[in-house]
């Protein structure tokens, strides 16, 4: 909310009119509610003779704290060796006042700035832009009416030297998977082997997703992933990208593949699966023989063209469901999708592109991103209807969302 009002007045500063659009209030499981961060609609300019550049930031940042490896206050912007470290400084609080202050020097060099600007800020990115899909669509009509561009400063550079424009990204389904036993936790030494442990139903799920090459098992994923061209594979040669400096940020000593095209093929061109968590059950240090009652997997997938997300839905439920029948456990099943976010890629010929390839003066690496960073990307396109670019202000060892 702070960082909400902060974003706000330094629009207001530049000259900007600024509308703090309230999104309402969130509903939390345990049913709480609670407020949602207003979304910024910013305009600067309205010359009809300039075209109307639209700017998508965030503000808002995943969790940090000193214990997780910071060497520094993830809250305090602090400077070493010329790098600014801090929560948010490459995602995605620097990009945005990387944009403010563009304004600003045109405005201290006295230069007529060649573009109407409409800013849009939001506070919820990192927790799946709650609430912005339905203002964007109340919008189209108002605020996107006349945007003819769209630019979202909010991925990575591949390689510490050559810049990167993003001209797609894999969408992102996530699924919760729910196994219920009775209404109470039990222990292992009065119910251990009597009993239909919800937690060995989960893990045979889980374990059923993928096999070890990451080759996800859901019957059917695969089957509308578009086709690998070799005009295609021909682009993913020339791109510049070190494994090992890739490896080195990751800390992990080996990748699932071993080639540059294998590796890019496989982040950006195909599905893929990855496990995140547990609910429910026992997570702390220390031994608790506990049996948990009621677990929930959490797993999503990063889907690619032509993927249709109500079928990768359907899919995922029914192989679960599949695998669930055969261990004939009396527990009870539940599968749902609470977020899903379409895959986006554009063309990279377009206008746009053009200008911002111009813009940095320097060979680029045109890519789909590794990550899907916002899950509305693709909604911008299709309610404004305008081209979209990417620049990428940041590097991969900017680590957005990991320890400095
Ligand atoms: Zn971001």
């Amino acid at each position: 909310m702070q960082m909400m009002a902060l974003a706000a007045s330094k629009l207001a500063a530049l000259g900007a009119t600024v509308n703090s659009v309230n999104l309402g209030s969130h509903q939390l499981p345990d049913g709480q509610h609670l407020p949602l961060p207003p979304v910024i609609l910013g305009e600067l300019g309205k010359d009809p003779q300039n075209p109307t550049v639209c700017f998508y930031g965030h503000v808002d940042v995943q969790p940090a704290r000193r214990e997780d490896g910071w060497k520094t206050d993830p809250y305090t912007l602090t400077e070493i060796d010329g790098n600014l470290y801090g929560r948010g400084s490459t995602d995605n609080k620097g990009p945005v006042l990387a944009w403010i202050n563009a304004v600003e020097t045109f405005r201290a060099l006295k230069l007529a700035i060649p573009v109407n600007f409409k800013f849009i800020i939001e506070g919820m990115e990192e927790a799946g832009s709650l609430g912005l899909e339905k203002l964007l669509e109340e919008e189209k009509q108002c605020f996107f009416s006349g945007v003819d561009f769209i630019v979202i400063s909010d991925n990575l550079w591949l390689s510490k030297k050559k810049p990167a424009l993003t001209y797609g990204t894999r969408g992102n389904a996530c699924f919760f998977v729910e196994v219920e036993g009775g209404d109470k936790d039990l222990h292992s030494g009065t119910f251990g082997g009597i009993v239909h442990e919800p937690l060995m139903d989960l893990i045979a799920l889980l374990d059923s997703l993928v096999d070890p090459t990451g080759h996800i098992q859901i019957p059917g994923i695969y089957d509308s992933v578009a086709a690998l061209t070799e005009e295609e594979r021909k682009l993913y040669e020339s791109i510049e990208y070190d494994i090992e400096e890739h490896k080195n940020n990751s800390g992990v000593k080996k990748f699932l593949y071993s080639s540059k095209e294998e590796i890019l093929l496989h982040l950006w061109r195909y599905p893929s699966l990855s496990i995140h968590g547990i609910e429910g059950a026992f997570h702390e240090p220390g031994i608790k023989t506990v049996i948990p009652a009621k677990v929930i997997g959490k797993f999503s997938i990063r889907q690619v063209p032509y993927m249709d997300l109500s079928v990768v839905k359907q899919q995922v439920e029914e192989h679960l469901k599949n695998v669930f029948s055969k261990r004939n456990s009396p527990n009870k099943l539940k599968v749902s999708m609470p977020l899903g976010a379409k895959p986006w890629v554009a063309d990279v010929n377009d206008p746009l592109y053009k200008a911002a390839r111009r813009a940095i003066k320097t060979d680029t690496t045109t890519l789909k991103e590794p990550k899907c960073l916002q899950p509305s990307s693709w909604r911008y396109q299709s309610y404004v209807g305008s081209y979209m670019k990417r620049p990428a202000q940041r590097l991969t060892t900017d680590r957005p969302s990991s320890q400095n």
